[in-house]
Parts: structure tokens; sequence; C-alpha cells
């Protein structure tokens, strides 16, 4: 797609110069020379320069703060996706994290590959090789290999949190080896020929296997299944559901419930489960449905909660960890002892950025909270 079509379907062309979003946008905010709506500007105006040369396309984190109040309804973190994916065409891309290694494995997803990744979830619980509710896992057993040894970092409680309470609901869910990365990265990095490859092969598989709904725990995977699968797939011909629905449910009916806990807790919005999905106050009415714990809010939350800094294992900078630390600083100002994530992303990142400060909180993830907290 040429700048002119990308400008066309974004709706760019109606920017009104206002700079909302510029004063919205939480890169903006630490790095001053980054301004989305310079960058808008730059490809309806300027014809010197070439808009895919610029770093800046690759420093957003599509978070969609700046979308969610323009008043011309841009949708930038679209816009930018087009422009990388244009960019990524003519040989033009950005700098991933981590030296590339999880866009490396990514890749190799996209494969006749063969994978184990399954053995943790029949330690954990109970799961079934064919039915109707298929439970997408996500990148979880990837992040644990990177992130277990170095960082003496569980990744995997989470899904092992989401297993228990599924069997609790009754339900012993399919979850595969073949199971692929949902190709969220992908897309956002520009490589849409791989992301459309992990999407067909996620859907073949679950589709194999009879599955007539799938579940998600992560907020990446959810919005991919729903949202961009179908635009390289058409209906999907599944129900996309996200586990705070079903749990959530579970919970008001008095299905399940929680033994009593302590300690003061705030709440991290990831963007994609939040201001993107609007999975909102599900999290947090199963966080308080926890006898005893005390519930902050930090200053910016739900549609306002900012971005935990880094997004597609990309570009990982000085920028992302301040980023970071304010968002850390912000909960610390609540009092609470505890942030609780629901996105194993989020948790990486905010602990990462953790290590390097002298504060007492703790990062948790919720499945883990809530598998931990249940009453039997
Ligand atoms: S908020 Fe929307 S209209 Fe205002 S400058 Fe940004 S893109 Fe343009
Ligand atoms: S999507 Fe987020 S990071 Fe990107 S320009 Fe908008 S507010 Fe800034």
């Amino acid at each position: 797609m040429n700048l002119p079509e990308i400008v066309d379907q974004t709706r760019a062309y109606y920017c009104l110069d206002c700079g909302i979003c510029t004063g919205s946008c939480p890169v903006s905010r630490v790095t001053p020379e980054f301004s989305p709506r310079l960058m808008v500007e730059k490809v309806l105006m300027d014809e010197e320069e070439n808009p895919l040369e610029d770093v800046n396309i690759w420093s957003c984190l599509s978070c969609g703060q700046c979308s969610s109040r323009c008043p011309s309804k841009i949708d930038y973190p679209e816009f930018v996706r087009m422009v990388r994916e244009e960019a990524v065409r003519q040989g033009k891309g950005g700098v991933p994290a981590h030296r590339g290694l999880f866009q490396t494995i990514m890749r190799l997803q996209t494969l006749d590959i063969k994978q184990s990744k399954t053995d943790w979830a029949r330690e954990a619980g109970r799961i079934s090789e064919s039915g109707d509710t298929y439970y997408f896992v996500g990148c979880s057993p990837f992040f644990d290999v990177e992130f277990q040894t170095d960082w003496n970092l569980d990744v995997m409680d989470g899904p092992r949190g989401v297993l228990k309470l599924l069997n609790t609901m009754g339900i012993e869910p399919v979850i595969h080896d073949d199971e692929r990365c949902c190709g969220h990265d992908l897309l956002w990095n520009g490589d849409k020929e791989n992301f459309a490859r992990l999407a067909e092969r996620n859907v073949k598989l679950i589709k194999s296997l009879g599955c007539k709904r799938v579940v998600f725990h992560c907020p990446e995977g959810y919005l991919t299944f729903k949202k961009y699968y179908p635009e390289v797939l058409g209906d999907l011909g599944i129900e996309i559901v996200h586990f705070y629905e079903l749990l959530a449910a579970e919970v008001k009916s008095g299905a399940i419930s929680f033994a009593p806990s302590d300690g003061v807790l705030t709440y991290h919005d990831p963007c994609r489960l939040g201001r993107q999905a609007g999975i909102i106050e599900q999290p947090r009415d199963l966080i308080q449905a926890i006898p005893g714990i005390e519930f902050k809010e930090m200053q910016h939350n739900r549609e306002n909660g900012i971005c935990c800094g880094t997004s597609a294992w990309m570009g990982c900078s000085s920028c992302s960890k301040a980023i970071q630390k304010n968002r850390l600083a912000e909960a610390v100002a609540t009092g609470a002892d505890t942030l609780v994530t629901a996105c194993p992303k989020c948790r990486l990142h905010l602990s990462c950025a953790l290590r390097d400060m002298d504060i007492e909180l703790k990062i948790r993830d919720i499945n883990d909270l809530l598998a931990q907290t249940l009453k039997i």
C-alpha cells in the first residue's frame, strides 16, 4: 500500500493539527522530538522527506492513547502499522529488542517444525486432545525459556493459574504442541506475510481439533484473533472469548469464590485489553472479589492507562525505561504493595524496570493471584 492509500485508509487527511495526540502520547512525554502530529503532517505535506526512513515510525508503542482522543478519529496506530509494512516491503526495518531472538522464534514457527510445549499443562491440570474449547496459551512458554534463568521469573504461573481456574469451572481445554505464536508482533513489526502464515496455521489447527471456541488470557492473542485474523482469513467460524469474561460470570453466579487474603493491590491496564478490547471492569471485579484485599487505582487507569513502554519486542530504549519507571512510581504512589498485571509482556517489561529501582513493590500476574486464592 502506498502512502496516499495509507492516508486514505486511516483518515489522516482529516487531521486538524490540534496536537491532542502528541499531548496524550507517553513517548512524546519523555521524548519531545517524537510527535504523532508531526508525523501525520510530514506524510500529508512534505514531499521531500520520506516517512518510511523516519526512525520515529518505529518508536510508536501502538498503545492507541492518541487515537482514542483524536477529534478527527484518525487511527494513528493503524497508520503506523501500514507505514511499517510498506517500509519492510522496501527493505527498511526497525531495530528489534533482545537482538531479534523473539522475531526469530516467531518466524521459525511459520515452518513445519515440531514443538513440545504442553508438558507444563499435563503437570498443572487436566487437558483434552479434542473438544469444544481451545485454550490458546500464547508465547509464555518461550518467554519462560528466556526469562526464568536470567531473571528468576516464573512466567508460566499465569497459564498454570488459568488452567487451574478453567478446570474448576468444569472445562478441560484442548492445548496443543502445534500451536504457533499468534503473530501479533510480526504484524506490528511490518511483517504481514509471516503474520498471515501464523494465522492460517493456528486457525487450521484449532478447527482440525473440533474446537468451537478459543479462550485467551493474553491480551495480544485475544485482540489479534478477534480483530486482525478476520482481515486476512475472513470469518474464522470459531468464537473468540477472553478468559475474564468466563471467569467473571462464574464469580458473579457464586460458582467460584476466593479465600481471604491481604495486601494493597493496584492494577495496570494492558493497552490491548483495556483501551483496545474494552475489557476493563472484569479484571478489577475479579481482584476485588478476593476478601481482605484493599484495591487502589493508579492516577492513569482504565481507558487512560499508560502503556508498559515497549511493544512487539521492538526498539526497547531509554524512553521505554523512563515510561516504565514512571508507571511503577504511579503504582507506588497509590500505597500498593503489589502491582497486578493481566499481560505477560507488561509484567516482563515492568519487572525489567523494577530491577533498576529501589522501591518496595511486587509485580504479579492476575491469573496466578486468582488461582492461588481460589477457594476449593
Ligand atoms: S489528535 Fe488527531 S486531529 Fe489532532 S493533531 Fe493528532 S492526528 Fe491530527
Ligand atoms: S499509539 Fe501511543 S505511542 Fe503511538 S503515537 Fe499514539 S499515543 Fe504515542
